[in-house]
């Protein structure tokens, strides 16, 4: 018999091939006139053509955001956001760039529209980061979740495999975590499950043929789903160790995901065997920590630590670190047993 409490978060979600065209109709009604339009240098392309979606809405472009979301780059965005008079800002990009709309949203109040083209999962929640002398600091505050989420699987086609599974992979712990931890709800955990389902049937299939829009459509719902489990959800000790590998090492954020996830779940796995049990299933594994380290082998993904640039001799400190403040999570946290998982990540095999 089910008994729990409820509070999800006010999304506003479109999904659907084409749906970018309907921009400037979108932020119209929403009542905004004035955008800056962020982005990654990399993806400065995919800005512009935003911005000539948006005609006379279109205020200006930023194309500066980072990983991690470094403190001066979300100020000098902020004041730029300032200068040009916008009344929000539009995100096209991955988890970055929609990290740096959060932040102008937290530093000036601006209301964001998130077009995600990775499966990062951010756009679903109202977590913020920003990273300031090797240290990140995350918080969660209402004002950061989007107004308007699009998504298009179509501006997801020209995403590298190489950054497609990392990013799926990402999108797979956001699910993990809150399918295998009972401070969730059923539903949160119910839409992990389903996200995990989606997951494991588009990723092989974006990696092997990345223009099949179905797959992309496949994943890029799970990540969706995945992300909306965050948001509502939890975090515990696989995302503190994942900032403080991306804070204080300057990890790649969902290659740093894709080789923790198969050892915090193996760490986690003996305090909740019937939750971890559904995760498995849901992958059509023998056991949920193996099934993602099969997943990411076969896919050709980093599995070691050293793979990610940290050397083995840096456990000491990365448990120091991550364990400065109090961690919840299923498996209660001693540094012995976070020592241990990492030494685990450290060896890349598959976990036991
Ligand atoms: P990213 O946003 O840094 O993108 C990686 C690279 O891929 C960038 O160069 C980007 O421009 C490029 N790219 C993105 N989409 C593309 C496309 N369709 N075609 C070609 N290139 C494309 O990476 P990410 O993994 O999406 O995001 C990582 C960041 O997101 C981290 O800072 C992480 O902390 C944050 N994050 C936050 C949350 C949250 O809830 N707050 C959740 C997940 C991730």
């Amino acid at each position: 018999m089910h008994s729990f409490e409820m509070k999800m978060l006010p999304w506003n979600v479109v999904f659907g091939v084409g749906e970018i065209a309907r921009l400037a109709e979108r932020l119209e009604s929403l009542g905004l006139s004035r955008a800056l339009v962020l982005s990654t240098p990399e993806q400065r392309g995919d800005a512009e053509r935003i911005g000539d979606l948006l005609g006379a809405r279109c205020a200006g472009l930023y194309d500066q955001a980072r990983m991690h979301v470094p403190t001066a780059i979300a100020q000098a965005a902020a004041a730029r956001a300032r200068e040009l008079a916008c009344d929000c800002t539009v995100s096209i990009g991955g988890g970055s760039t929609t990290g740096l709309g959060k932040a102008i949203a937290l530093e000036c109040d601006l209301p964001l529209v998130a077009i995600p083209t990775t499966y990062a999962g951010s756009e679903m929640t109202c977590i913020w980061g920003m990273t300031e002398q090797g240290r990140k600091r995350t918080g969660r505050d209402l004002r950061v979740l989007p107004k308007l989420t699009i998504y298009d699987p179509e501006l997801t086609i020209g995403l590298p495999p190489a950054i497609a599974g990392p990013s799926g992979m990402n999108a797979l712990a956001q699910a993990t975590i809150n399918a295998m931890d009972e401070r969730t709800n059923p539903v949160i955990r119910s839409m992990a499950l389903e996200a995990i389902r989606a997951i494991k049937k588009g990723l092989p299939t974006v990696m092997e043929t990345p223009n099949d829009l179905e797959a992309r459509g496949d994943l890029l719902f799970g990540a969706s789903l995945a992300g909306a489990a965050l948001g509502a959800g939890v975090t515990s000790l696989h995302h503190r160790l994942c900032h403080t590998l991306g804070g204080t090492y300057d990890t790649a954020h969902a290659e740093t995901h894709t080789v923790l996830l198969p050892y915090s779940v193996a760490h986690a796995a003996p305090a909740v065997p019937g939750l971890v049990a559904r995760i498995a299933d849901a992958l059509g594994a023998d056991s949920a920590a193996g099934g993602i380290h099969d997943l990411s082998s076969s896919l050709g993904l980093p599995t070691r630590l050293a793979e990610l640039g940290v050397d083995d001799s840096e456990i000491d400190r990365i448990a120091d670190i991550a364990l400065e403040t109090d961690v919840v999570n299923p498996q209660p946290v001693t540094r012995a047993g976070v020592i241990e998982l990492l030494r685990a990540a450290a060896t890349g095999k598959r976990p036991t």
